[in-house]
Parts: C-alpha cells; sequence; structure tokens
C-alpha cells in the first residue's frame, strides 16, 4: 500500500540537559518519512518550505526512496521553526518559539502519483489544513491517521471536531486524551473518543509506552528502558510513521496487524530519542530495527505454564 504523509518539514533548535543544537532539520513529517523509508515503503510527503531550506535535506529523502515532490518550496518565504527546552525528567518540554513562517498560508497539493494512496498520515498541523488535505484525495484512503495536540483543542476544537469524525486511528498522548474527552480514565476517555469517530484510539504515555484501544480490546505496548535518553523531539512522529509503514508494507488493516505496528513504532522511536534531532534514525538499518523489535519482545515474554 501506498502512505502519504502530510505534516512539517522544519527547523528546529534543541535544548536538553545534555546540550543544545543550532538550527537542524526537524518537522513531524521528516521524522514520519525516514521512519517509513527504513521499511521501504512506498511514501511520498505533501508540505511547504521556504527558499531558505537545504535541498541537500530533500535529497537525503529522495535517497531514501521518499518521494518529496509534494513538498512545495516557496523561494521567497522561510522554513517553520520550531525550538524547545526540556525539563531534566526529558518528558516535559517549553516551547521557546514557534515561527509559523510559510505554514502560515499552507495550502497542502497532492501530487497526482498520490492521490490514491491508501493510507493517509496526517501529521499535527491546523485540522483545517488536514481536512483539506483528506478532500483533495481521488478516493477515501482505506485508512486515515491522525495525529494532534492540545494546543488544536484549545484554539479550534470545532473543526478538529470534524476531522476527528472523518478518522480511522487517532494518536494523542495521555494528557491531551484526558482534555479532549473530560475523562480522567483511560479507557473511559478512549471510549468517549472513539464516540467521536476513530475506530482505533492510541494513547501514547512517554516514556511508559502507549495503549491500543478497539472495540473492548485494548494492547499496551512498553517503551524499551534505555540507558541513555538524549532528546526526545520527534519520537511521537517517529511512532507514527513506523506504525503507518508497517501496515502499508504488510497491506494489511486490522487490530492484530496494528498490535506488531505499535511495537515497530515503538522501537523505531526508541532509536530517535538516543541522539539529537534525526541523527541516530538516519543511520538506523532494517537489521537494527528487527534486532530492537527482538528486545521488545525478551522485555515482555514471561513463562505462563503453570498459570495455565
Ligand atoms: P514531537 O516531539 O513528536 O512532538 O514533534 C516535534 C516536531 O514537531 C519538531 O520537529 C517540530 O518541528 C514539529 N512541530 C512543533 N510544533 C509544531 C506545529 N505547531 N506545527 C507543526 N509542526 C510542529
Amino acid at each position: 500500500m501506498k502512505l502519504l504523509v502530510v505534516g512539517s518539514v522544519a527547523f528546529d533548535a534543541i535544548e536538553t540537559p545534555f546540550g543544545k543544537t543550532d538550527k537542524i532539520l526537524g518537522g513531524a513529517a521528516t521524522y514520519i518519512g525516514i521512519a517509513a523509508s527504513i521499511l521501504g515503503t512506498d511514501t511520498s510527503i505533501v508540505s511547504v518550505v521556504g527558499g531558505d531550506f537545504p535541498q541537500e535535506d530533500l535529497d537525503m529523502l529522495t535517497n531514501r526512496g521518499v518521494n518529496v515532490d509534494g513538498v512545495e518550496i516557496i523561494k521567497e518565504g522561510k522554513t517553520f521553526f520550531w525550538s524547545g527546552k526540556y525539563h531534566n525528567d526529558l518528558n516535559t518540554r517549553d516551547t521557546l518559539a514557534t515561527e509559523v513562517n510559510v505554514l502560515a498560508e499552507f495550502n497542502p497539493k497532492v501530487p497526482a502519483h498520490a492521490e490514491n494512496a491508501e493510507i493517509l498520515l496526517l501529521g499535527n498541523l491546523h485540522p483545517a489544513v488536514q481536512l483539506s488535505v483528506l478532500e483533495k484525495m481521488a478516493k477515501r484512503p482505506q485508512l486515515v491517521i491522525l495525529d494532534t495536540m492540545n494546543f488544536w483543542m484549545d484554539t479550534a476544537m470545532d473543526i478538529l471536531g470534524q476531522m476527528i469524525s472523518k478518522t480511522d486511528v487517532i494518536t494523542i498522548n495521555d494528557e491531551e486524551a484526558r482534555q479532549l474527552s473530560g475523562e480522567y480514565s483511560l479507557i473511559k476517555a478512549a471510549e468517549k473518543i472513539r464516540n467521536m469517530g476513530p475506530r482505533f484510539v492510541i494513547i501514547k504515555k512517554g516514556e511508559h509506552g502507549a495503549l491500543l484501544f478497539h472495540d473492548k480490546k485494548i494492547f499496551a505496548v512498553p517503551a524499551l528502558p534505555l540507558e541513555e535518553v538524549f532528546d526526545p523531539t520527534g519520537a511521537g512522529d517517529t511512532f507514527a510513521g513506523g506504525f503507518a509503514a508497517h501496515l502499508a508494507t504488510t497491506g494489511v488493516i486490522s487490530f492484530e496487524n496494528m498490535k506488531t505496528a505499535l511495537i515497530v513504532g515503538s522501537a523505531m522511536a526508541s532509536f530517535t530519542v538516543e541522539k539529537f534531532g534525526t541523527e541516530r534514525l538516519e543511520e538506523v538499518s532494517q537489521d537494527d530495527l528487527k534486532k530492537r523489535i527482538g528486545e521488545f519482545r525478551q522485555l515482555t515474554a514471561f513463562e505462563t505454564e503453570i498459570y495455565k
């Protein structure tokens, strides 16, 4: 199956307790695209950058097999810039700057070759932009995956509600799930969110892993305990990218296959946090990924024989 990704391609400046970066490559669609390329998924990105965006970063994606024909370059514009500083726990961060720049007027154009993608992954953007992409598809994709955040709940809830009602899979973090549903219990929250439209709800819990809800079923995946977490930026996007890419590459959309997809996404995200920005993810091979998936299996496998 083909995967179409819509999201930011950006510059980030990141500060963690371990150091800081100048402007480096970032953006949700960048992380998603690199993650999908590790599985060799047929992936296209729709986004926008300014004339200041290095051609070599677009070439890096192209060389990995990611189609960037849908990344518009506005020569006289500036690329979206985000800057953040992580607290000592690395779980929380302050946004220091968000310069929307060319994203402010983003009118996504879906290239003809991607109009019939079976899986559409709508990265975290204004819900009106996400909706417009869905409307530009030649036919409704088999699976629409939505990533969003509390900022849109605070500022654009009406249109976000419309977007959610057209979504199959939503990925949000635990606090956002609570805000969206008004429920503290994540089980109740997921049920309420499913009633808004999505058949599948994924709740991300940072270093505590993620939960997948479907009908009355729940699947839980841990995050791999790592000796060193260096920079969590992009972990959520990498997770979504690995998840969507696994479904696209295997071509099977089911709860059972989503369990594996969740592990793939978590394994990929565990690489992203090991270095600043996209640096670590760019080095990962399929063999590295397989090894790490093995570590996930070991982490949760145990003997059940005597309790049968
Ligand atoms: P994450 O750490 O998964 O939340 O994603 C971080 C990435 O999201 C960074 O590379 C940023 O460039 C990008 N980002 C941050 N804020 C926004 C926003 N308002 N719209 C689009 N992308 C954003």
